[in-house]
């Protein structure tokens, strides 16, 4: 008789290799394959520097404020039945409501798309922008989830740097000489990952301008607002949306530290009614239509969560972030090896930029982290995998303890490969 997992049986089906393509490219994908370097043998903690995930660490931990409102959502019963598309009505006003606050233009509650987490807001903006031969303009160093679901669409990707010399500003020249009749948008970062960047109001609205002169909006990241600790405070693109239109990205995922509750929001900044006539916001409907939507209860809780989080933790957290980017910043000037080009004002992350001439058997950012890896058990990202080969991505949103064992790490690590 026939065995149905034997030799002679046929099946038709594999996997799809070219998702191992786009997911090699992810944050993730790159930290997963390093942690593979690690020696089993050495006993000492395995230090996490190469994500930018803190909930884990108690000094993160959120505001209780929220974890009552969601408490308090689900034990109401009104949020147990599916949500609408979009977003159910409350939690869009709400976040209507809590990003107005720093806008000139108010939004209204139609300008509000509700989705999972901040990625799955890239992914809706990507996807309703592709149309064959379109092609958009991402920051180098960047956030790789870009090009990963780029991949997946007809969207073909430029790279345009950022001036690290210069608080990593958009190098706008070289968006203008990037762009062509084909090009649909531009993205910005801001507060910036991996870069810790906070651009000026000056510099926004010389981005909206060099945008509306070329004919393309502004995707802005805006998933690390009001992360700043430096001279600069967070601005949101929104507020430049007489001069373009924006679509403006976020979540609650890095500002409340609660990336696993997965809700986040694609918001239409369309002072002109630019995006609504071009036929995107239909297209982000359609879109939305035949995705899944975020958790309805977490929804629930957003009205509660932006009202009721108190100044403290924001204050709280920021203090963290600036010891962590402060002491980070001293600490790596005492490495030989690697120098620091612009101190970090905001997000969780600071990238700093490796000499390979004094280090004697490193051949590139990626060999120095996988070495790092198997000598000192611990992670930190490799430049190459933002975009921006022999730099470093080290995140300082981490307990102070162990950032200070982690530098301390690394400069062991540089003394003992110095030349
Ligand atoms: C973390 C991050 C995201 C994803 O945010 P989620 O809400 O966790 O999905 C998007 N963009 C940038 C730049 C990020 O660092």
């Amino acid at each position: 008789m026939e065995n149905g997992g034997g030799e002679t049986q046929k099946w038709n089906f594999k996997g799809n290799n070219s998702l191992s393509k786009a997911s090699g490219i992810t944050v993730s994908g790159v930290l997963n394959s390093l942690m593979k370097n690690l020696n089993p043998s050495d006993n000492r903690q395995i230090l996490r520097l190469g994500h930018g995930d803190p909930s884990h660490f108690p000094c993160f931990y959120t505001s209780p404020f929220a974890e009552d409102a969601v408490v308090d959502a689900l034990r109401s019963r009104q949020f147990n039945c599916y949500s609408s598309t979009a977003g159910i009505l409350p939690a869009r006003k709400a976040v209507a409501e809590y990003l107005s606050r720093h806008l000139p233009n108010k939004l209204s509650p139609d300008d509000i798309f509700l989705t999972l987490g901040c990625t799955h807001a890239i992914e809706v903006a990507l996807s309703v922008l592709s149309n064959p031969g379109a092609n958009i303009l991402i920051p180098k160093p960047g956030f790789p989830y870009y090009e990963a679901v780029s991949a997946n669409t007809d969207l073909e990707i430029r790279h345009f740097n950022l001036l690290p010399e210069k608080g990593w500003e958009v190098d706008l020249d070289a968006v203008g000489a990037l762009a062509d009749e084909n090009t649909v948008a531009m993205v910005i970062i801001n507060p910036g990952n991996p870069c810790g960047n906070v651009y000026s109001y000056e510099h926004l609205q010389k981005v909206a301008e060099t945008a509306k002169k070329l004919g393309i909006l502004v995707i802005a990241d805006e998933v690390y607002e009001h992360l700043t600790f430096g001279k600069n405070s967070f601005i949101p693109m929104g507020v430049f949306s007489n001069i373009v239109p924006v679509l403006t990205l976020g979540s609650i995922s890095k500002r409340w530290i609660v990336p696993g509750w997965r809700v986040g929001w694609l918001v239409t900044n369309d002072f002109h009614g630019v995006l609504q006539k071009s036929g995107l916001v239909d297209s982000i409907k359609d879109f939305l239509n035949i995705s899944s939507d975020p958790v309805t209860f977490i929804q629930g809780a957003l009205p509660q969560i932006f009202e009721n989080t108190n100044e403290e933790f924001f204050t709280k957290i920021k203090q963290i972030l600036r010891q962590g980017a402060d002491s980070c910043y001293e600490k790596v000037k005492e490495i030989p090896c690697i120098t620091c080009p612009s101190k970090p004002e905001g997000s969780m992350f600071v990238m700093v930029k490796l000499d390979l001439s004094v280090l004697s058997d490193i051949q590139d950012d990626i060999d120095f982290c996988m070495k790092l890896a198997k000598e000192e058990n611990m992670a930190i990202l490799p430049g190459s995998a933002v975009g921006m080969k022999n730099y470093l991505r080290i995140t300082f949103a981490v307990e102070p303890l162990t950032l200070e064992e982690g530098i301390e790490r690394i400069k062991a690590f540089c003394l003992r490969h110095t030349k």
